[in-house]
């Protein structure tokens, strides 16, 4: 009787993320967390926030949090998303910076920069 292991793994190629500048998945993930941080400071331009520090972290139970020093915190789960969704917690958080609730402003801000945004709010969700 042999000893043998079982080979569990297949030896092919790991499963890494595309190449950076392919073009090919635009429509999904992002390339890495500088990308992401990127967006941020283009969407606190548009929104005219000053977002003093960008973090991509790992995060329990939330996908961001803000600070009214101007700090904000992104959960590094979200580079794995489509960019839209990024998108929506990005505006979602930096909106948070001149309106501190989710009632009608914020709302209709959302819908300004959005469309609409109920629909990434519900693919969001899904996704825990
Ligand atoms: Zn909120």
């Amino acid at each position: 009787m042999k000893p043998g292991r079982t080979q569990q793994n297949c030896g092919g190629t790991p499963q890494t993320r595309p190449a950076a500048g392919r073009g090919s998945h635009l429509a999904e993930g992002w390339r890495d967390r500088e990308e992401f941080k990127a967006r941020v400071l283009e969407w606190a331009r548009t929104l005219d926030v000053a977002a003093k520090s960008i973090y991509v972290r790992p995060m329990r139970r939330k996908w961001a949090s803000c600070s009214t020093a101007g700090t904000l915190s992104f959960n590094d789960e979200l580079l794995d998303l489509a960019r839209d969704l990024g998108d929506y917690v990005i505006v979602h958080e930096l909106l948070h910076f001149s309106v501190p609730n989710h009632g009608k402003l914020w709302k209709s801000l959302m819908r300004v920069h959005l469309g609409e945004y109920e629909l990434l709010e519900n693919r969001l969700h899904t996704h825990h």
